[in-house]
């Protein structure tokens, strides 16, 4: 496994607790999530390399045991590898034969049989042969399945050890929390690639949703976060946005072919039969190329490939979708739209967003887009119920209260900043009652820095004597500044500080350890100096009150301050992560006296790790200026 090595896996953007990643194997990169359609050589009705074809996926997901079993396909695995035997030159995961354990209560492979075969074949994730205990089990056995499982894992990483092969460390437990935790736990504390979450696809097939989202809360508290984490059986499209927004990376579908030869046709809500079709509600090459009538009279061979061509092209897309909407901080309008498609989709959204905290965590100060009242689940939108927590200790200090229509009473100075001067209400009711001028703007900033760093950061940053620029067409706040140096820029986008230097060394010499800090190794220090990013790997650790996109101070043990930017990861990922940058530095903080000029100097390859990193957000006091 490459792990404790070389870490596989990166993440470029995120929202709420989903994350849009990179994943690095011997046969390229793959961004996450990602949906691997289940490939089974053998199948007759279903033809592979018709289906890779048509498809081109990234990534595919195949069973070892089914092959194994086969002694002509194992025989031609062994010679020729699983990427040939597949005609497929992507990334080849395979799967262990746990799944049929949880099916058929049974196996004849053992742990090692399955391991050495995919080491052999040279799939580019290796998954050992966990044991699936099914829901409510009991309590023993579920403990008794688990302490096989470690054995079976421990198995593994000896054997894969040294090797390019990921390595996959899968999360049992059945349906006690406990166990769950236990595992999550365990295996993070290994040297895994990715985890799968497995055993829920009982739960699944029965619609037990809410089971599923408990079970995905539980393991994601105590997992390692900066791994990708893979749903095992989770395929149908209707599931996939909840599962995401909760941190979910990976997918495997077997649904599409299932679903085909059961004349079965998937929509990003439901499933329908054929014969109920009288129209094809999607837009695919398949479905605008034909009708439901013509199909219908064709013979079961074309149906069942028409299908589950159809079943992946509407999942993958479903896929891009959540990407889409990540990218633009749109995921939970997605989520709370397809909770509509059932009501235990519908429950098991309500559940998870019970778990406000948890998500609140991971989820970014601000997105480019604004929260849409989309139904009542906003109020429990983590952007949202954060502003209500962080606005309720400085409505006290306001000269005037106004009233927000999503977030109710909030101070006049914050009506601007986000979520509040973002969010999107029927008729735009919210910009006509709130945005409106009152008091002045030194009022105004020190109300946002109160909000933006903690109760009294306003004063901290911003004495009395302040200079205030204002644009000289909007009237808005730009820049603020002390004896002619930059403390901090006013965002015009979301009315948010963004720190100068002096921001930076007024908030440092007024906080303690470790406010809104992150600590470096001393190593790096030299290269972030000189403004590179700091890497993740080189953080020593990180304020946990940090959230992605919050302005922090980079320093050295000692608490010497070296820098400031802004934070890509929460401050608890920061000492998790190996791969990847955590803070994307805004300036490095200069000795007095020293040339203000930029230097620029070689800064060597060891320092700045290989990245596709790809956050390339405008500073805010770069442009916009009035
Ligand atoms: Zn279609």
């Amino acid at each position: 496994m490459l792990n404790w090595g070389e870490p596989v896996w990166e993440v470029v953007d995120r929202d709420i607790c989903a994350r849009i990643g990179r994943l690095h194997t011997e046969h390229g990169v793959v961004e996450t999530p990602a949906l691997m359609p289940v490939i089974n050589p053998g199948s007759r009705i279903i033809n592979p390399k018709e289906i890779l074809e048509q498809i081109k996926p990234k990534m595919v997901i195949t069973n070892a045991y089914i092959l194994y079993k086969n002694i002509d396909m194992r025989e031609e695995a062994i010679l020729n590898g699983i990427h040939k035997l597949l005609g497929f030159d992507g990334v080849v995961m395979a799967d262990s034969g746990s799944y049929q354990l949880l099916r058929y209560g049974g196996v004849d492979i053992t742990n090692h049989e399955t391991l050495e075969f995919q080491k052999e074949i040279g799939v580019d994730i290796a998954t050992p042969l966990d044991i699936p205990t099914p829901p409510r089990e009991t309590h023993l056995r579920a403990e008794a399945d688990l302490e096989t499982t470690y054995k079976h894992l421990e198995e593994a990483i000896e054997l894969f050890s040294g090797c390019k092969q990921l390595l996959n460390g899968p999360v049992q437990g059945s349906t006690y929390p406990d166990l769950r935790r236990e595992s999550a736990k365990w295996v993070s504390s290994k040297p895994f690639d990715i985890h799968a979450i497995g055993g829920v696809v009982p739960l699944m097939e029965r619609y037990e949703f809410v089971e599923v989202t408990r079970i995905i809360l539980e393991v994601k508290k105590h997992l390692n976060p900066a791994r990708p984490v893979h749903l095992f059986g989770c395929g149908h499209p209707m599931l996939l946005p909840l599962a995401v927004m909760l941190g979910c990376d990976l997918f495997d579908s077997a649904a599409y072919a299932l679903y085909a030869k059961d004349h079965r046709y998937l929509t990003p809500e439901k499933t329908i039969k054929l014969e109920e079709l009288e129209y094809f509600p999607c837009c695919c090459k398949l479905c605008t190329s034909t009708d439901p009538k013509t199909l219908k009279n064709s013979s079961n061979q074309e149906i069942t490939m028409f299908l589950a061509t159809h079943n992946l092209l509407v999942t993958l897309a479903e896929i891009e979708k959540i990407k889409q909407a990540i990218r633009q901080g749109v995921l939970w309008d997605l989520v709370v739209s397809r909770a509509r498609a059932h009501p235990a989709l519908l429950a098991a959204t309500k559940e998870a967003i019970k778990e406000y905290e948890h998500l609140e965590r991971f989820t970014p100060i601000y997105k480019p887009s604004g929260i849409k009242y989309v139904g009542e689940e906003t109020h429990r939108h983590p952007v949202v119920a954060r502003a209500k927590q962080r606005i309720a200790p400085l409505l006290e200090k306001t000269s005037l209260v106004v009233k927000h229509p999503l977030l109710g009473e909030i101070p006049w100075e914050l009506s601007e900043s986000y979520p509040m001067g973002q969010v999107v209400m029927e008729n735009n009711k919210n910009k006509a009652n709130t945005r409106q001028k009152h008091g002045d703007n030194l009022e105004k900033i020190r109300m946002i820095a109160d909000y933006q760093f903690f109760p009294g950061a306003g004063q901290t940053l911003f004495p009395s004597e302040v200079e205030i620029q204002t644009s000289k067409k909007t009237g808005r706040i730009r820049d603020i500044l002390l004896e002619g140096e930059r403390i901090a820029t006013l965002r015009a986008e979301n009315s948010l500080l963004v720190l100068g230097e002096l921001g930076a060394k007024r908030l440092h010499a007024h906080t303690k350890e470790p406010t809104f800090r992150v600590c470096v190794d001393p190593e790096a220090a030299p290269f972030i100096s000189q403004g590179s990013s700091v890497f993740s790997k080189f953080v020593l650790n990180a304020d946990q009150r940090i959230r992605p996109y919050d302005e922090v101070l980079v320093t050295t043990p000692g608490d010497k301050l070296i820098a400031h930017g802004k934070a890509l990861l929460s401050g608890c990922e920061m000492t998790f992560f190996k791969r990847g940058v955590a803070v994307k530095t805004r300036g490095a903080i200069k000795p007095h006296g020293e040339n203000r000029q930029k230097v620029c100097s070689y800064v060597p390859s060891w320092y700045k790790p290989k990245t596709d990193e790809t956050y390339d957000e405008t500073d805010g006091h770069n442009h916009g200026r009035g």
